[in-house]
């Protein structure tokens, strides 16, 4: 009991640097509150609690999706909303996600769960934190975050953020990798895209604008096909490029693929040039109702055809590839460019979680592992994300040593590299920060 105690104070003290998250702009969250517009933003109430991840779990348990939309009004009471939540919140109630609101209600409002007698006390508290500065307070005080990385999802392809100590920012290269969102970005780079040499100009620019100000790029392409991108020279892929820019020319499967996989591939090169982590969705969807987990099998072998083709580059695999995280393991092991990432995983299954970091930790140089990141968009779900990760990491530490796998005397430097210095390591915010001084 003593050390499982101290190892959880230790848990407890380390801060996290957060890997993954896809937070609004607080400037954002702040111009909501005039606009009072669900299509635009959940309301700041029980309601955002239910607007990501747990959604899913309603759903998946027989919520229909017009009832759970009156939870992101902002015209309608708390306590209205909870009689439309609470049967499904019960059906839910055991599972990582709800585990989650739990935990940032603990740690934010004082309060143990969600009842009739508090859902309108919780709301007001939520509703009056959403103040000037409420990241910084919510990230660093109560989920004891030294930075988060972020992956903005409003559009842009990378999130011009005012808190860039706080808040680093992804470059997303879904687009850029796909020929997404083609006329919007031509327009931004200042390109006439008339063949595949345009577009890797809108890639060399989309790099040169951000790349010195971002701390690794993103895709979450995997959503969409398998990570079997096969090695297209330019002269192949550019009359598939030029036939889609034709009339709007629609592609037959096998010529889209062979354009993404040149565009991938392509990216990654830039990538490494910038010296830029190459973070990649794998494994487990969010949503329901759409997981085609046959292909999602293929992630890991797939990988490690990736880390074979640049080993130069440095991969994250994120989510841990669940629920095929045991062959991960095998991936961080053999690969030196390859990194795996917990972050959204803790939440999805945490009892896997620990039986993973164990076989991890096990297996493979701990320098590979990143531990967590909350994947949210609403802020106030991080404290809760970050709770039930610190509960899991130091339960997976106590069984190591109880079990005599690991040395007591270890436990202090591979807390820290497992919770913040590997992605010290990994990323580097100094020169992030050094390059947005120069554009302020
Ligand atoms: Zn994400």
């Amino acid at each position: 009991m003593g050390i499982a105690a101290d190892i959880r104070r230790l848990v407890d003290r380390t801060p996290f640097v957060d890997t993954h998250e896809h937070l609004w702009e607080e400037s954002v969250r702040l111009r909501a509150l005039d606009l009072e517009d669900e299509s635009k933003m959940p309301a700041p109430d029980i309601g955002m609690l239910f607007s990501h991840y747990t959604d899913s779990d309603l759903k998946v348990a027989g919520m229909p999706g017009d009832a759970l939309a009156v939870a992101f009004r902002w015209d309608i009471a708390p306590r209205d909303k909870w009689k439309a939540l609470e049967p499904y919140y019960r059906r839910t109630h055991n599972t990582g996600y709800m585990m989650n609101v739990r935990e940032s209600l603990r740690l934010l409002y004082d309060e143990d769960d969600l009842r009739a007698d508090n859902v309108e006390r919780i709301s007001a508290k939520m509703r009056a934190a959403v103040q000037p500065g409420f990241y910084r307070v919510v990230l660093r005080d109560f989920a004891n975050i030294e930075y988060a990385q972020v992956n903005c999802i409003e559009g842009p392809i990378f999130g011009e953020t005012a808190q860039p100590d706080l808040l680093a920012q992804d470059l997303s290269f879904a687009a850029l990798s796909a020929a997404g969102d083609r006329d919007r970005l031509a327009a931004e780079a200042g390109v006439t895209l008339k063949g595949l040499k345009d577009w890797h100009a809108v890639i060399d620019w989309a790099f040169e604008t951000y790349g010195p100000r971002a701390i690794a790029v993103k895709s979450q392409n995997a959503y969409a096909r398998g990570l079997d991108y096969a090695r297209v020279a330019a002269e192949e892929a550019a009359p598939y490029f030029e036939k889609m820019l034709r009339d709007r020319g629609a592609l037959e499967a096998a010529e889209r693929k062979a354009v993404e996989d040149h565009l991938f591939h392509y990216c990654v090169h830039k990538a490494t040039e910038y010296d830029l982590p190459v973070k990649l969705h794998t494994g487990y969807y969010a949503g329901h109702n759409s997981i085609p987990l046959g292909r999602l099998q293929g992630n890991p072998a797939e990988m490690c055809e990736l880390c074979r083709a640049h080993p130069d580059a440095r991969f994250v695999f994120m989510h841990i590839t669940y629920p095929y995280h045991d062959h991960i393991i095998a991936a961080a092991k053999h690969w030196p460019n390859a990194y795996i990432d917990m972050c959204w995983a803790w939440i999805i299954n945490p009892m896997a979680c620990v039986r993973f970091v164990k076989e991890f930790l096990g297996a493979a140089p701990a320098c590979k592992l990143l531990t967590f990141g909350g994947d949210y968009r609403p802020v106030e779900m991080v404290p809760g994300h970050a709770a039930v990760a610190r509960r899991g990491l130091a339960q997976a530490l106590s069984e190591l040593v109880e079990e005599r796998w690991l040395r007591e005397a270890e436990l202090e430097a591979l807390t820290d590299c497992l919770m913040r210095g590997n992605a010290h390591e990994l990323f580097d915010l100094e020169r992030t920060l050094k390059n947005w001084n120069k554009v302020q």
